[in-house]
């Protein structure tokens, strides 16, 4: 079923989802099922599966040669995504992204996640290598996810894209993007973002689902300000509980994004991350009611292969 179809289906009840990473390579899925099993309790109707791309690394090989080597540390998506189906009978949202990828090996990955019956796909850019300062597409590749939104719309009308194929088999998609209730980092300002956002849904994607935020009244005012662009499909909110005191460093730095003094304080103040669990919780249960009392349509966890704090939020709500 798709992600809307699940939204239509709730009648305006907030459902629970949550957003996981595959193992490291060479670990067991076993780590992943236990962090899952506990979180069904909340009957997710949908979890998302990120999609993590390769990386270059240098080998020292001796006599001052460095070898030059790619390695994809977790990968496992669209098996992850088969395994939950299997296990759990939910519906796998499967992030698919444009770095790393030809059209081709796209078209080639849409064929296998529709032969796996799998319905949603999230579509990203996804961003720059640590060995490269900005983002950059594969020659033959999409270059943004409005490109990559294209391509899977085309698959769904029975275009792909060899254009001699007669009477493709059309797939039939439901599309998610992403969108920044503080701006995505490279954007100019956030009304050539939303420009942009709104492009993905008239191209498109039917729904959106938000970088993570501590502030509600950003996303309260994000929403205002697509709807007032004319962007009517669903906004997700994106929620991760803070549990270490790093995070108050490496979580602006990595998603680009405000931690509020109160948060901050709370945190600072902490004797050890025991607590700061405690405050990460309590600042995740206060945020997710005044979402759920607004009515979002789905509180949805960036879990992180850690279950703990979330289920502890999520047994308050659900
Ligand atoms: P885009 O929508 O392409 O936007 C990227 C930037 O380009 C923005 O600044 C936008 O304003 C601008 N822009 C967009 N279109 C155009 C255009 N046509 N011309 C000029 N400028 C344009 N990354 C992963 O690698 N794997 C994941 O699984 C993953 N999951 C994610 C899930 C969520 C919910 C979110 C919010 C992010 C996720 N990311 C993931 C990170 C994401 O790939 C990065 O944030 C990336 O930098 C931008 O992706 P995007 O799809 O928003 O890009």
């Amino acid at each position: 079923m798709k992600v809307v179809e699940h939204i239509e289906a709730a009648k305006g009840n907030t459902l629970f989802s949550l957003e996981i990473i595959p193992p490291k390579k060479g670990d067991s899925i076993d780590g992943l099922f236990a962090h899952i099993d506990p979180l069904m309790e909340f009957k997710p109707p949908f979890i998302d599966v990120t999609y993590h791309r390769e990386e270059f690394v240098y080998k020292d090989r001796g006599n001052g040669l460095l070898e030059k080597k790619t390695i994809r540390k977790r990968p496992g998506t669209v098996g992850i995504c088969a395994a939950i189906k299997n296990r759990y009978d939910v519906d796998p949202v499967p992030h698919i992204i444009c770095g790393g990828f030809s059209k081709e090996e796209t078209e080639n990955a849409l064929i296998d996640l529709h032969f796996l019956g799998i319905d949603n796909v999230l579509a990203l850019r996804g961003d720059a290598i640590s060995t490269e300062k900005s983002f950059k597409p594969e020659p033959e590749g999409n270059a943004f996810a409005i490109e990559l939104v294209n391509q899977v719309s085309e698959m769904n009308q029975g275009h792909y894209l060899d254009d001699e194929l007669q009477n493709a088999v059309p797939t039939n998609f439901c599309i998610g993007v992403a969108g920044y209730p503080e701006k995505h980092f490279e954007a100019p300002n956030l009304k050539s973002d939303l420009n942009f956002l709104k492009q993905k849904v008239e191209n498109g994607a039917e729904y959106i689902v938000t970088q993570l935020f501590f502030d509600n009244q950003k996303y309260f005012e994000f929403v205002d300000k697509c709807r007032a662009a004319g962007i009517t499909v669903p906004i997700i909110p994106g929620l991760k509980p803070i549990t270490v005191k790093n995070h108050m460093n490496i979580i602006p730095s990595i998603f680009h994004i405000d931690i509020p003094d109160e948060l901050h304080d709370a945190v600072e103040n902490c004797k050890d991350n025991s607590q700061v669990k405690e405050v990460g919780v309590e600042w995740g249960i206060k945020q997710a009611k005044e979402l759920m009392d607004a009515g979002v349509p789905v509180l949805h966890f960036y879990s992180m292969g850690k279950s703990d704090s979330v289920y502890r939020i999520a047994k308050e709500l659900f």
